[in-house]
């Protein structure tokens, strides 16, 4: 595992006030857990409570609009989510890209208005069962990173890759540690081609049904710099039971 692990909860479309007591116990833990970078990613309507309850965590947002005003209703810009007190966004997540026909390039437009905005930026990339059963996992992650990733001065410092194989989000099934390492060596591999020796730098998230009991293995794979978490990030109890495996990993 790269520098300080990274461990990232995204909450999806679930969360009220209600979950802000959660939010809370995950901050304590990272007070505590001082080697694991922590940040969960709330709907909307929780970044600016999240902010206030629990300061000690990054907090950022699940989508932007690649514009930065306008006519789009219902949508929200990266300089609304700054100014609401996100430090990142998530762009492209395979979620977005199947309910809203989300493209590479329109991807692509997301993260840059990103780093315009000043925030930072976790790119998701992943292939399908159908992909990976064909042989193509790699090929297709490798077009995703070339297609979305942002161009501009500052990219590589404000850029974090997910690789997320669509099959793991939400099923409980993940790949193998091998699989993991030769995907992220791939993914490493392509970040040198885009950014130089910039790319050496960047942290790859895995993310697919990250659990408490299976986060050790999955983090010690070859260039995986933390976890991408859905499901168990809602409950303090095993979010923080993936920060503590990253922890434990961390100090070894
Ligand atoms: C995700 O949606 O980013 C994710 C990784 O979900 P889960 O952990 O539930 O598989």
């Amino acid at each position: 595992m790269v520098k300080r692990p990274y461990i990232v909860g995204n909450w999806k479309m679930n969360g009220t006030r209600a979950m802000l007591t959660e939010a809370r116990a995950i901050n304590r833990a990272a007070e505590r857990l001082v080697k694991v970078e922590v940040a969960l990613a709330p709907p909307f309507t929780l970044i600016q409570p999240i902010c206030k309850e629990a300061g000690l965590i990054g907090v950022g947002a699940q989508d932007c609009h690649a514009a930065e005003g306008g006519a789009h209703t219902g949508d929200v810009s990266a300089s609304m989510l700054k100014d609401a007190g996100a430090g990142f966004v998530i762009v492209g997540h395979s979620e977005r890209r199947a309910d809203h026909n989300e493209s590479d390039a329109d991807v692509k437009a997301k993260a840059e208005a990103a780093l315009a905005a000043g925030l930072f930026t976790i790119v998701c990339v992943g292939e399908t069962e159908t992909e990976r059963d064909a042989g193509q996992a790699e090929a297709v992650v490798a077009r995703q990173l070339e297609g979305s990733l942002p161009h501009g001065a500052n990219a590589p410092e404000k850029v974090t890759v997910a690789y997320e194989p669509v099959w793991a989000i939400g099923t409980g099934r993940t790949p193998t540690v091998d699989d993991v390492s030769a995907m992220h060596n791939a993914i490493r591999a392509k970040l040198g081609e885009v950014y130089g020796e910039d790319g050496a730098e960047i942290r790859i998230l895995y993310g697919g049904s990250v659990k408490p009991d299976n986060a050790a293995e999955l983090l010690r794979a070859d260039n995986v710099g933390g976890a991408l978490v859905g499901g168990a990030s809602l409950s303090a109890e095993s979010f923080v039971g993936i920060i503590v495996a990253a922890a434990e990993i961390a100090e070894s």
